[in-house]
């Protein structure tokens, strides 16, 4: 993938996990002013602070952002904490009026995310300015969007880049405001190697109490920081009431999060090395498990076609399905995991099988 800076190398003085907290919306001078002072005075001082000034939102009539003024008071903020300052950027006029006041890092929101001809836009504005920008999961988990959003940045030459993973919106599942579908962020670092991931936790639960656990999760699964909406009076917030915690709640909220050491900067210990060794080994004859119960399905394939039987016989998968599954659970191995295992096997099995019938000949490798 393409050669990108990490965080620590963006020249703001970061270091290990990101830490980016501040209101959902700048409000007031004044808001602003004390969500800083509550910050020092509970020792809950971010890595970077952050500000909505246009708020994009669902609903027209909510408040959208308080916008230009609301950047002359992020000198309220460089003046009490001496942090940068990360804003969300919708369009080129945002791009303009950002850069004007010195804003250090730009995020590009998760319903800007899903527009290639916004993000395109943006990124054309961006030629040539040495910014970082993070770029927020687009509202539906489509990895391929939330590369493309990346990729386009890159493109124009912005090199200091981050992702930041705020869930997905899902009408069905109300147990957060968006979910996390937290193979959708591991995915991202695995297909852009050392593509950071910023956790936005507050966006993910919907509501203060859930936060901790969110961020414990995102912290285990490796992510490298924390996005979380702090002010100094969340319930009379003008956006965002319910998900943002005080800063004294933010404070503890850190504190209370085990911190793990990313395993890729980690020499393996012996016990790690010895049971990946393990693990490894038992792959291999899972392997030659599955090769070899491919092969009796080619027989019957074969034995099909010789019969001219069809491939598919749907009492015979109920009870594969039922029994597996049966015998999978006693074994402690989960329900979903079961069925999408079979699902799987029984997909490649008749795959094989129909190709068989048609052509005669075993399925070649790869097809
Ligand atoms: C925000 O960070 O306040 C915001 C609007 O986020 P998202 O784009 O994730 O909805
Ligand atoms: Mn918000």
């Amino acid at each position: 993938m393409k050669e990108h800076v990490q965080t620590k190398d963006w020249g703001l003085g970061l270091n290990g996990h990101v830490i980016i907290a501040g209101p959902c919306s700048a409000e007031t001078p004044e808001q602003v002013e004390k969500v800083c002072l509550d910050m020092l005075e509970a020792n809950a001082v971010p890595n970077i602070f952050r500000a909505g000034i246009w708020k994009p939102r669902t609903r027209p009539g909510s408040f959208e952002g308080i916008g230009e003024d609301g950047l002359k008071w992020m000198e309220i903020v460089r003046h009490h904490l001496n942090i940068p300052i990360a804003t969300e950027v919708g369009n080129t006029a945002h791009v303009e009026l950002a850069l004007k006041y010195g804003v250090d890092v730009l995020w590009i929101g998760a319903r800007t995310t899903v527009n290639p001809f916004a993000v395109q836009e943006i990124a054309e504005a961006l030629k040539g300015v040495d910014v970082p920008v993070m770029v927020k999961n687009p509202m539906n988990p489509d990895l391929e969007l939330w590369i493309g959003a990346l990729e386009r940045l890159h493109t124009v030459g912005i090199t200091k880049l981050a992702a930041i993973h705020r869930g997905f919106s899902d009408a069905y599942d109300k147990r957060f405001r968006n979910k996390p579908n937290w193979s959708m962020p591991i995915h991202l670092k695995n297909k852009w190697k050392g593509m950071e991931v910023i956790n936005d936790p507050s966006h993910i639960v919907g509501r203060r109490d859930g936060i901790l656990e969110t961020a414990q999760r995102a912290i285990n699964f490796g992510l490298d920081g924390l996005m979380i909406e702090t002010h100094h009076d969340p319930d009379k917030a003008w956006s965002d009431a319910k998900q943002q915690v005080t800063p004294k709640q933010l404070h503890d909220i850190l504190a209370a999060i085990d911190f793990k050491h990313p395993l890729e900067q980690e020499p393996p210990t012996d016990k790690l090395h010895d049971l990946r060794t393990a693990v490894d080994h038992l792959d291999d004859q899972l392997l030659d498990i599955l090769a070899e119960r491919f092969a009796l399905i080619d027989q019957i394939g074969a034995h099909k076609r010789e019969h001219k039987l069809t491939v598919f016989q749907a009492e015979r998968w109920k009870n594969v399905m039922e029994s597996r599954t049966e015998k999978g659970l006693a074994k402690n191995l989960g329900e979903k995991f079961m069925k999408e295992l079979l699902y799987c096997i029984h997909e490649e099995s008749v795959k094989r099988q129909e190709k068989q019938l048609r052509e005669g000949a075993p399925v070649e490798k790869n097809s």
